[in-house]
């Protein structure tokens, strides 16, 4: 389970307040206007943002100040940008070493990546000779070779339309259930989620809350999210 109590972010002129919990194994939605700061959310859950106050508690252990890199989670931020000059092998690679030299040793753990998100075949592949869906699998690789449990999606696949888009998502479900992870993720179409999560998180009026219940949070929405949605 992941817990965070009470946190508060202030950024310049933004601040923010965070009070929920994400049940072990499932997938959490996020919501809420631009700008609201669900990827701020993202950045403090992920260590790179600093607390004011507050805890963030994982499995029982505060994880509030620990290095990005020593906490069990893996964010994969909206941009989710490959290099184009490496290929789907070494872009992937990049997510356990940034000394490409030293990826010899790693080989069976990107392969295995590869293999979940069905791009094994297309590991000598640069950027530019895949497709917009290949694409988003190679950046779903590069998150899940790292391991880390809890995996925070912000909007990944808002590049790709939307069959693409719900074949990604179904691909999240497939992997996080087999490989037990919780997962959150961003996205302006909670409708979208309808079959892949039941939780949602509301980024609005400057707090976090949740998780409410998406079917219901989009019969009876809130008045901070009736326009929005
Ligand atoms: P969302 O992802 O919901 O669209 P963001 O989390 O990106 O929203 O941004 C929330 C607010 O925080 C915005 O008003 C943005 O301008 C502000 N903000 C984001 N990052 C910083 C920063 N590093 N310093 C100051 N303000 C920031
Ligand atoms: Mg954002």
């Amino acid at each position: 389970m992941l817990k965070i109590n009470n946190v508060t972010i202030k950024l310049k002129s933004f601040h923010l307040k965070i009070d929920l919990t994400i049940k072990p194994k499932s997938i959490t939605a996020v919501i809420g206007p631009s700008g609201s700061g669900k990827s701020t959310l993202f950045d403090m859950i992920g260590g790179f943002n600093q607390l004011d106050s507050g805890s963030i508690i994982w499995e029982n252990n505060d994880i509030g100040n620990l290095e990005p890199a020593q906490r069990p989670i893996t964010v994969l931020f909206q941009d989710n940008n490959l290099f184009p000059h490496l290929n789907t092998y070494q872009n992937v690679a990049l997510g356990l070493t940034t000394k490409l030299k030293n990826h010899e040793k790693f080989k069976y753990k990107i392969d295995n990546a590869l293999e979940k998100v069905d791009m094994l075949e297309h590991s000598n592949k640069y950027p530019s000779e895949l497709s917009g869906g290949q694409k988003g699998r190679t950046a779903l690789a590069r998150a899940l070779v790292r391991k880390k449990p809890l995996l925070l999606l912000d909007e990944p696949f808002s590049a790709l339309g939307p069959g693409l888009r719900r074949e990604m998502l179904n691909l999240v479900k497939e992997i996080s259930h087999k490989n037990k992870l919780t997962v959150m993720i961003v996205t302006h179409d909670p409708a979208e989620l309808a079959d892949v999560c039941q939780d949602v998180i509301v980024v609005a009026e400057n707090t976090a809350t949740g998780p409410y219940h998406l079917q219901e949070l989009l019969k009876n929405p809130p008045k901070s999210l009736s326009d929005y949605l």
